[in-house]
């Protein structure tokens, strides 16, 4: 089976010192990224660990397909305990480190520890710089990404960073890359933060060998040669589907459709599209450059999420607005779901839906943890109360905008998901949306013949984030190429899948999150019989833990049955 290859590297920030370690065995059992990661920290990180103290871990990964030319390969993987679900996290960004990443040499990059200073950290092949950087306390992330420039030649898409968010430890905080891409969701951004590391850079030139087959190419060609919508409008091209079918959230999510979709949907944003956007190596490009002269407003997106939760969630039908509030929280560093969706909390409980320059205020005040702003950067599991709004989260994650109520099986993916209310976890929404020529698509009402199901898109989702392969080559991919591009049987790729998710909800339950956070703010006809069959399908107990027999401690063998 191809995996990524390469020794870990530890980096203490607090003891100032590096350490290199063959991790073969994990490789060849996780494959690399999601994989890799996960395996690490479960093992690593202390199951009582505080997601903002010096015990949890960051796990910066790749995997094999980093060595390839395909498309859809320009992502990178970081993994750690996170401060927004308190559960073990990965979170998945595109743009272009990836491949700096692999010239390092490493397979996986582990900071541990607390710094004293604010650090930026330079990893190479040659070795490990500690710079103390007291200039950039309060840095948004473009003046950080242009100190790295001016003062080292290296572009933004060496860098991993944080702004003003991650160091005030906003529980959204985002670690960001290139810029403009995110490793968004569970506040990652803050566990850098809370180690005083405001960057990480990547480069060299000691790229490991992983031989990839030729038909990398036919995929790439087809990425290249597609018409594929979402060439033109990115995953906002879903939202007048969603909105038809009574399934896009408005009004902190009391709303499921949206008058104004009109103005926020595919067409509004490809009409604000200036240039292609991509990842590397990725010919699909489906990333949204976009820009309005009139209003000086320049970002990449909003994709269909920040439409949603800047959008429709908050009463807002103009993409300038939503463009202007994404690339403000870009610049700080901020998840744009939950800092969307947390804001709209906000114009919920005032009764001010549509204010634009409020939201404006509200999303810097967060960043800075100014005012009610340090209410909010708690997220909404934490502020609802005193904000005297319901509490739209799972595992302390707020939605994503694929809408549960009316997908039931994205319902479904939403409780049961390690990570809580995300919609990549499973991506099960790609088979409940009623799309023209899909073969497998499942009727969106009930959850009869969903668990099964899910299991699958998890597991799957899980082998992608672990090879690294972008989940927008759904299109593209079929278990022929996965066995040709991995060089393995298809049912041995979705045991990896399987070992990740198991492992996810082993440290998860051993911070009590178990069926009890399997829950939704809402109810679906025959949950808990879907629930039950779910973990049947897993192996797992009934209240939602994973059985000891199925962990084994060490590195490497995870499951007696694996
Ligand atoms: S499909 Fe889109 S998000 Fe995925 S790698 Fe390509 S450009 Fe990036």
């Amino acid at each position: 089976m191809n995996h990524a290859e390469g020794p870990l590297l530890t980096v203490d920030v607090g003891e100032r010192e590096t350490r290199t370690e063959s991790i073969d065995d994990v490789l060849e059992s996780f494959v690399g990224g999601r994989g890799v990661g996960t395996k690490l920290a479960h093992d690593r990180v202390p199951f009582d660990a505080d997601p903002l103290g010096p015990d949890n871990g960051l796990f910066f990964t790749t995997g094999p397909m980093q060595m390839s030319n395909m498309s859809f390969t320009g992502r990178m993987n970081v993994t750690g305990v996170s401060p927004l679900t308190g559960g073990l996290l990965s979170s998945n960004a595109g743009g272009f480190m990836s491949r700096h990443f692999a010239d390092t040499g490493y397979s996986a990059v582990e900071i541990a520890g607390e710094s004293d200073d604010l650090l930026v950290v330079h990893v190479t092949d040659e070795g490990v710089e500690f710079e103390a950087v007291p200039g950039l306390e309060g840095a948004t992330v473009p003046e950080t990404c242009e100190y790295v420039e001016d003062e080292h030649g290296l572009e933004s898409e060496h860098v991993a960073c944080i702004g003003p968010a991650g160091e005030n430890q906003v529980r959204f905080a985002s670690v960001m890359t290139t810029e403009e891409r995110a490793f968004g969701r569970g506040g990652l951004g803050a566990v850098l933060g809370a180690k005083n590391v405001k960057a990480v850079t990547f480069e060299g030139d000691s790229r490991p060998d992983v031989e990839i087959p030729a038909g990398q190419m036919d995929v790439h060609r087809e990425a290249a040669t597609t018409d594929h919508i979402m060439k033109e409008q990115g995953t906002v091209a879903v939202m007048d589907l969603a909105n038809e079918m009574d399934g896009l959230p408005s009004y902190y999510f009391s709303e499921q459709s949206f008058e104004g979709a009109a103005g926020i949907n595919g067409s509004a944003v490809a009409e604000k599209k200036y240039k292609k956007g991509t990842c590397s190596a990725c010919a699909f490009a489906c990333k949204l450059p976009t820009r309005d002269e009139e209003r000086g407003v320049e970002t990449e997106g909003p994709e269909f999420e920040t439409a949603m939760a800047f959008g429709s969630n908050a009463g807002i039908d103009d993409i300038v607005d939503v463009m202007q509030s994404n690339e403000r929280c870009d610049r700080y560093g901020l998840d744009t779901i939950s800092a969307g969706n947390t804001v709209s909390a906000y114009l919920a409980s005032e009764d001010a839906f549509g204010d634009e320059e409020l939201i404006l205020d509200l999303v810097e005040k967060i960043a800075h943890r100014e005012g009610v702003g340090d209410l909010l950067a708690e997220g909404i599991d934490r502020a609802h109360e005193e904000l005297g709004v319901e509490n739209w989260t799972v595992k302390g994650m707020d939605f994503a905008a694929h809408e549960g109520r009316v997908l039931h099986g994205q319902g479904l993916s939403y409780a049961v998901a390690n990570r809580g209310a995300d919609h990549m976890y499973a991506t099960f929404y790609s088979v409940e949306y009623p799309l023209v020529g899909k073969d497998e698509a499942m009727e969106p009402t009930g959850l009869e013949g969903k668990p099964d199901r899910l299991v699958e898109r998890e597991n799957l989702m899980a082998l992608n984030d672990s090879g690294v392969v972008c989940k927008f080559s759904r299109d593209f991919m079929n278990p022929d190429r996965y066995e040709m591009l991995f060089d393995a049987d298809f049912e041995d790729l979705l045991e990896v899948g399987d070992r990740v998710v198991e492992l996810e909800r082993h440290f998860n339950n051993q911070r009590s999150i178990a069926r009890d956070a399997d829950r939704l703010p809402y109810d679906l006809p025959g949950f808990e019989e879907a629930l039950d069959e779910y973990y049947e399908v897993r192996g797992w107990n009934e209240d939602g833990t994973v059985p000891d027999a199925n962990i084994s401690g060490g590195s490497g063998a995870v499951s007696a049955d694996d």
